[in-house]
């Protein structure tokens, strides 16, 4: 999987939980009180639901990461179980598989055979190196189910703080504005964060971004004319 989001969701599980959880703060969040505004709504039902709106949404935020998380931990676990498995059973069929993926890589076959023969003597380390040139992995399991939860909860009460302070610093006939002016903003560098991260153009990523939010926001002010 050589692709830019493993190489992202491998290398920085947290930056990737903090994105995301911000940018899904920022996109629910200022939805939600673009869309109550342009129903009329007065400023302190603005402020309650956008308060209600933070915490669920946060906390489904972290429930979600929590759940995905384990998930890919289990799944760590469970290739790292299999693949330990197969040396006891299988030691000369996993030799054969390891100068295998070396000759695949471009090494010449005599090379792969001595990086094998002279890898096959610490065992400990073998495993690491089957692991790593069949799963990507890098030795030790990384996937945090608690951590990611606790960082994803905290960006979304991040990225969705913008709009809730933006909506209540200024007046209500300018809610609608400055609370799309403000979140598309937030939601162009975070994209552009995320796009340099994941090894991408940052600028690619921010347009992306941007432009769903833009559609998103648009959508709910419309939503808010009709049903207010
Ligand atoms: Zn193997």
């Amino acid at each position: 999987m050589p692709d830019s989001k493993h190489h992202f969701t491998n290398k920085l599980p947290v930056v990737r939980a903090m994105v995301m959880g911000a940018n899904d703060g920022l996109i629910s969040i200022s939805a939600l009180l673009v869309g109550l505004a342009s129903a009329n709504s007065e400023k302190e039902s603005l402020f309650i639901v956008s308060i209600i709106g933070l915490l669920s949404g946060a906390i489904s935020m972290a429930a979600g990461e929590f759940l995905s998380v384990s998930a890919q931990k289990d799944s760590e676990i469970a290739d790292i179980k299999r693949e330990s498995e197969s040396h006891k059973n299988h030691p000369q069929e996993e030799h054969d598989e390891l100068i295998e993926l070396f000759v695949e890589r471009g090494i010449s076959k005599k090379l792969a055979k001595d990086i094998a023969d002279e890898a096959s003597v610490d065992k400990e380390l073998l495993l690491k190196l089957h692991l790593k040139e069949e799963l990507g992995f890098e030795g030790e399991i990384k996937s945090n189910p608690l951590q990611a939860s606790l960082v994803s909860f905290m960006a979304f009460m991040v990225g969705g703080s913008v709009p809730v302070i933006t909506s209540m610093i200024v007046s209500l006939g300018s809610v609608i504005l400055y609370t799309t002016l403000s979140s598309i903003l937030g939601l162009v560098l975070l994209g552009g964060v995320s796009g340099y991260l994941g090894g991408s153009s940052p600028f690619k990523g921010a347009l992306r971004v941007g432009i769903i939010g833009s559609i998103i926001l648009v959508f709910s002010i419309n939503l808010g004319k009709i049903l207010g």
